[in-house]
């Protein structure tokens, strides 16, 4: 190979974005290119909030990546050419590389069951949130995973006139500790939200939801927070990947069948602490969009990379703009004792959020 390395990152969210300012440091005299559909990096951890009627921070990508002289193409990645090593966009043009990086995160799984795709909404993108209007009536957030638990208490908190039903197999925040169980339902029920933790979805319908039980759930509107998918160029250029269409990569981050590719964030499949796959979190994309820049900016010096060291310390689940839970975890993400709650627990994950966005900015 002659010239300058060419190194395309496509998806400038939290991993993209990571991996690109770390290239800027690390892999100098390389081109790096950052490619995304959007103009503007929006914080997604925060789209509840935007769902909700509040104005969320978002800055112009153009601006903030020409300061660290890395190029931006504005387009989407419609098709990927492994032989040619070449990515084909939207807009008819396309980007060669020697090295790419795939970061193009998730969206909400709106096929898994009938009626999502056409009656529901969700708050996976900003696109999603964008057509969000305030309902006067029922609201039903169908998962009760951290997104439909911050959705919910965010919207009791802002919408008063709305009456949110939240809906889950499970107990909110099952897999937290019982005292951030018991918090998060305390101040859900305070907020007025209505919990149902027994409830299977297997219909959306424009009047409501049909539960497994037999009976239906009238709601002026559903939103769908249960379960997330990937864009599926990978699976499509006949990358290795898993049954959602996440890259399967490697100790570095490569993809196991293409080598000049690595993945970082929600679109890989990364071994963690424990041999459990790394969830997908902005807590995870932004550390594994970081070492897949180190793994890259060692091998152009011709070294071998370290390993990627990674362990969970904390997850923080807003509920609402003045409450909260922090909990401690194990390195393999299983709860510890500690757990922060209240006004100090919505400070510290809006300060964590904050400092998310930090690390992304270049
Ligand atoms: C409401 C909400 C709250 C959340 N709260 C938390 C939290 O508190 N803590 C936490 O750890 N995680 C949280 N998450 C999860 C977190 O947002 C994601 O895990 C994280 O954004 C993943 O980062 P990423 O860089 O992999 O992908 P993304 O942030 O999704 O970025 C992917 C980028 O790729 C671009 N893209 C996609 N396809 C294409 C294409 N074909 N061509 C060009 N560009 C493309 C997109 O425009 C996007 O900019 C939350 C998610 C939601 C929806």
């Amino acid at each position: 190979m002659t010239g300058q390395h060419r190194i395309v990152v496509l998806g400038a969210g939290y991993a993209g974005l990571a991996a690109a300012r770390r290239l800027a440091d690390k892999a100098r005299g390389a081109e790096i290119t950052v490619v995304d559909s959007r103009t503007h990096f929006v914080e997604r951890v925060r789209l509840h909030q935007q769902a909700a009627g509040q104005r969320i921070p978002a800055w112009d990508l153009r601006e903030r990546l020409a300061g660290k002289k890395i190029r931006f193409v504005r387009a989407s990645a419609t098709e990927l050419d492994t032989e040619q090593k070449r990515v084909l966009l939207d807009t008819a043009a396309a980007l060669d590389y020697d090295t790419l990086v795939y970061a193009l995160g998730s969206s909400a799984d709106l096929d898994g069951v009938p009626g999502v795709a056409e009656h529901a909404c969700s708050v996976s993108t900003p696109e999603d949130t964008a057509g969000f209007a305030a309902v006067a009536g029922t609201v039903v957030v169908v998962g009760n995973g951290a997104t439909g638990i911050e959705l919910a208490a965010e919207l009791a908190e802002t919408q008063t006139d709305s009456h949110v039903v939240l809906l889950g197999s499970a107990e909110p925040g099952a897999w937290l500790s019982a005292r951030a169980q018991a918090h998060i339902r305390r101040v859900l029920e305070r907020l007025g939200v209505e919990i149902r933790s027994d409830a299977k979805v297997i219909e959306v319908t424009a009047a409501g939801v049909r539960l497994a039980d037999g009976t239906t759930i009238e709601s002026a509107a559903t939103v769908w927070t249960a379960g997330f998918g990937v864009p599926d160029l990978a699976a499509r250029a006949g990358l290795e990947v898993d049954a959602t269409g996440r890259v399967l990569t490697d100790s570095s981050l490569r993809s196991t069948t293409h080598p000049d590719i690595y993945a970082a964030g929600d679109s890989a499949v990364v071994a963690g602490p424990g041999g459990r796959e790394l969830r997908m979190a902005c807590a995870t994309a932004l550390p594994t969009g970081k070492y897949a820049a180190d793994a890259i900016a060692a091998r152009l010096r011709g070294a071998e990379p370290d390993t990627l060291r990674f362990r969970y310390v904390v997850q923080c689940v807003s509920l609402g703009r003045r409450d909260g839970v922090i909990q401690a975890l194990h390195a393999d993400d299983s709860p510890a004792r500690a757990v922060l709650t209240g006004r100090v627990a919505a400070w510290v994950k809006e300060g964590i959020v904050r400092g998310a966005a930090w690390a992304a900015r270049p």
